[in-house]
C-alpha cells in the first residue's frame, strides 16, 4: 500500500459522519476460528457446508447439534484479535463524537461483542443463541457442552466413534420444544429484521470499510454495489483481492490484524 494512499484514506475516514463495515471469515481465521471452507471445509468425512443445512437437520439433528458443539467448544478458546479490537475503538470514538457506526458481519463466534463493538448486525446469527423450534424463542446459551450428553463428544477426527444422539439428549426451550442453533444456514433465508438493519447502515454512509470477506455471498455481495450508488468511499481489506477490489477507492491488501490498527488510529474531525 502506498503511503499517499493511506493518507487520502485516513483523511476519509476522518471526515465520514457515517460509517458502515462488512467483516467476514477472514477476520474470525486470523483468531484461530476454522472456517470451513474450500481446503479444510471437512469435519470427520462431513461436508461442512451440507452439515449446516436444513436437510442434514432434517436427517440426523443430533449430529448437527454435535457438530455446533465442536464449534462452540473451539470458538471458546479463542480470543479477539487485534482487527476485532480496532474496529471496536474506532466505534467508540465515532459514538463519542456523535457519528453513526454499523458493522455488519458474516462471522458468528461473538469476537466483535467480545472485544467491545456495541453497533453489530449478525447477518448469520449467532454461536451463541438457540431457537426453539416449537414458540420461536431465541434465547442466549453459552453452555458447553451445550447438554451433559454431549460432553466429550464432537472430534472432528474422522475415525472418531459416532453415536447417535436421542430427541430427549437435545437442548429444550422451556415450553418443551427442541432448539437449534440460531444460524443461518445453507439455504435459508436471512432475518428481514436483519437485513433491514443492514440496508439501514449502508443507505447514505460515507464509507464502506470490506474486511476479510470476498463479499461474493447474497446479500454481501448488494452491500458493495448499494453503498457505491449513492456515492459513498469504499475500502477494502483482504488478503488477496476479491470480487469486489474492483468497485474499492482503496485496498489495502493483508491481514486485518496487521493492517487495521494503524491504518484506523483516526480522530474523526467532527464533534
Ligand atoms: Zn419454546
Amino acid at each position: 500500500m502506498s503511503a499517499m494512499n493511506r493518507e487520502r484514506f485516513q483523511s476519509s475516514l476522518s471526515r465520514s459522519r457515517k460509517i458502515a463495515v462488512l467483516t467476514g471469515a477472514g477476520v474470525s481465521a486470523e483468531s484461530g476460528i476454522p472456517t470451513f471452507r474450500g481446503a479444510g471445509g471437512l469435519w470427520r468425512r462431513h461436508d461442512a457446508t451440507r452439515l449446516a443445512t436444513p436437510e442434514a437437520w432434517q436427517r440426523d439433528p443430533g449430529l448437527v447439534w454435535e457438530f455446533y458443539h465442536h464449534r462452540r467448544e473451539r470458538a471458546l478458546g479463542c480470543r479477539p484479535n487485534p482487527a476485532h479490537h480496532a474496529l471496536a475503538r474506532l466505534e467508540a470514538r465515532w459514538r463519542d463524537a456523535g457519528g453513526a457506526f454499523t458493522l455488519i458481519t458474516q462471522n458468528i463466534d461473538g469476537l466483535h461483542e467480545q472485544a467491545g463493538s456495541r453497533s453489530v448486525v449478525r447477518l448469520h446469527g449467532s454461536l451463541w443463541q438457540v431457537r426453539c423450534l416449537s414458540c420461536g424463542a431465541v434465547t442466549e446459551n453459552r453452555d458447553v457442552p451445550i447438554t451433559p450428553a454431549f460432553a466429550g463428544s464432537g472430534s472432528p477426527d474422522p475415525d472418531a466413534h459416532a453415536r447417535r444422539f436421542t430427541a430427549a439428549e437435545l437442548p429444550h426451550c422451556g415450553c418443551g420444544g427442541v432448539q437449534r442453533p440460531h444460524v443461518v444456514w445453507f439455504g435459508e433465508a436471512l432475518q428481514a429484521s436483519d437485513l433491514a438493519a443492514a440496508a439501514d447502515a449502508i443507505d447514505g454512509c460515507d464509507l464502506l470499510l470490506v474486511v476479510g470477506t470476498s463479499a461474493v455471498v447474497y446479500p454481501a455481495a448488494g452491500f458493495v454495489p448499494m453503498a457505491r450508488r449513492h456515492g459513498a468511499l469504499i475500502a477494502e481489506i483482504n488478503v488477496e483481492p476479491s470480487a469486489v477490489t474492483s468497485l474499492c477507492d482503496f485496498v489495502f491488501t493483508g491481514g486485518a490484524g496487521e493492517i487495521l490498527p494503524s491504518l484506523l488510529d483516526v480522530a474523526p474531525a467532527h464533534g
